[in-house]
């Protein structure tokens, strides 16, 4: 028997995206319902991506500080890992942050059901779980199914040693030597997080560079700090793999060697594709990209007027934030709103340590745009937070349009750099020139007064560090 519920707004997906467009919707009235095909709330985010791997990064992060410290006359004695400790903690603040949101849920009368989505025609979604069949007949539905890891072809699906991300958080095993395909974001995140717990990294990218699309002198910097924390390939292919004694075989090749080395795992971190496969879109019609992503407007409509779309699913940049801000603007559009997704930029963080921290428009893409820009670097070895702090080798950069004064964007490279990025990213929204940023008064010592410096530097009030 099918039961059958009727509903002003339905959301598929509990991520960042479907949380905040089911809590948005509720407090603007419409009568919501959440579906989510797992029994925890909070999606990749929570559960398997930024939440536990920010937790497992804190831990690398003390693990370093503390070997620092011995330089400075404080000497700590090795640390010794207990992975299941750390696995049960990691645990209990998923757990906490996801009954969390069933609390939020529960006090907006957001109604949660447990369930795989599969679209009917375009007012009914079919919710199947391992108790009821429910047909949800809906007025507009949101869809943030969210996204999940790339598989790669002829890599031998054996989860025990050929982990994707979810596995590589499960903290199953510390593996003696890890392999990690990707050097994107996640990869790196993950290199900074084993290398620390003892296991003995490589990251290998077919690509010339890491993260090919920022400035340079920051990966410069990146990439001189992390040397001697793990290794980085690039420009290099996997020939062949496969697994024998519990062991993984690999050949590795670059335009000039071909070489043969054994792993206890490895970890794919090329990407990730939509989720789209089960809710049957092929049925109504939603228009999806050659990636699979689901098009939409500005407001988030897809091609047919009650279907929205919103998060991962839709594309990049795949963020939390993104998705939330997402989340919050299409509901208010399915309420009347003449609300549009328009950010002039979106902040992003990689968690590595140093963290690298961008937003905005970064000096190689205001060359290839042709813009008539200024930029100005900060040295962190002139911050005298940043000495005492032991984190000198940072740099703060900001970039201006020539033309009119105001800031474009922003980079930093250093121990918490994704902390002081908050203050670029309202510049840039509010089209702050650059003089309001030079003439705000920042707090001494702290490392956001670099950007202040910075400012300084480009308003010419302070001469160039660098
Ligand atoms: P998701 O979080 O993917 O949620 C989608 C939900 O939909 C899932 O719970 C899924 O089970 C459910 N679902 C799918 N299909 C159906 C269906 N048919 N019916 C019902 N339910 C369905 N981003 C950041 O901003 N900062 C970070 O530090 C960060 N770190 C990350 C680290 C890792 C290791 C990973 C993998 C990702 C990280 N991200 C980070 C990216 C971030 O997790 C995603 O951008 C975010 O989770 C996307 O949110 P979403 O709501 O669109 O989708």
């Amino acid at each position: 028997m099918i039961r059958d519920i009727h509903i002003q707004v339905l959301v598929l997906g509990s991520g960042p995206a479907g949380y905040s467009a089911a809590f948005r919707s509720a407090d603007l009235g419409l009568s919501t319902i959440l579906v989510e095909k797992y029994n925890q709330l909070g999606g990749v985010c929570l559960n398997v991506g930024c939440i536990p791997s920010k937790f497992l990064l804190h831990i690398a992060k003390v693990i370093k500080e503390s070997q620092e410290i011995s330089k400075q006359g404080v000497v700590f004695s090795d640390p010794k890992i207990d992975f299941n400790l750390i696995k049960k903690n990691k645990d209990k603040i998923i757990n906490t942050l996801s009954n969390g949101l069933k609390s939020l849920s529960k006090m907006r009368k957001v109604d949660i059901i447990n369930g795989i989505g599969t679209f009917i025609d375009s007012k009914t979604v079919l919710v199947k779980n391992n108790k009821e069949n429910i047909h949800i007949h809906f007025q507009d539905v949101i869809i943030a199914t969210g996204s999940k890891p790339i598989t790669l072809p002829n890599i031998p699906n054996d989860s025990n040693y050929i982990w994707n991300s979810t596995q590589a958080l499960s903290l199953n095993t510390i593996p003696k030597k890890l392999l990690i395909i990707g050097s994107g974001i996640i990869g790196l995140e993950m290199a900074t997080f084993y290398s620390a717990i003892g296991s003995k990294v490589d990251v290998i990218d077919r690509c010339d560079q890491v993260l090919p699309f920022l400035d340079q002198d920051i990966i410069k910097i990146f990439l001189k700090e992390i040397k001697n924390n793990f290794n980085i390939l690039l420009g290099t292919n996997i020939d062949n793999i496969f697994v024998k004694d519990n062991q993984v075989f690999v050949t590795l090749s670059n335009k000039i060697n071909k070489e043969k080395k054994i792993y206890d795992a490895i970890l794919i971190a090329v990407g990730r594709i939509p989720n789209i496969k089960e809710l049957s879109l092929d049925k109504i019609g939603v228009i999806v990209d050659k990636n699979n992503f689901i098009i939409v407007d500005d407001q988030f409509k897809t091609n047919i007027p009650n279907i929205y779309a919103i998060g991962d699913v839709i594309g990049q940049p795949m963020l939390a934030h993104k998705g939330i801000h997402q989340g919050h603007i299409v509901s208010e559009v399915i309420s009347g709103y003449k609300h549009y997704f328009d950010p002039i930029a979106i902040p992003s963080v990689a968690y590595t340590d140093p963290e690298i921290a961008w937003v905005g428009i970064h000096e190689n893409e205001a060359i290839k745009r042709n813009i008539n820009y200024e930029v100005a670097t900060f040295p962190w070895n002139a911050s005298g937070r940043a000495i005492v702090s032991n984190c000198s080798n940072g740099i703060t950069k900001l970039i201006i349009n020539k033309d009119n004064r105001k800031v474009i964007g922003g980079i930093l490279v250093g121990r918490q750099a994704g902390e002081l990025l908050s203050e670029i990213t309202l510049a840039i929204e509010m089209g702050c020139d650059i003089e309001d940023i030079s003439l705000t008064i920042h707090p001494h010592p702290t490392l956001c007064e670099s950007i202040g410096l910075t400012a300084q530097i480009l308003q010419g009030t302070v001469t160039d560090l660098m």
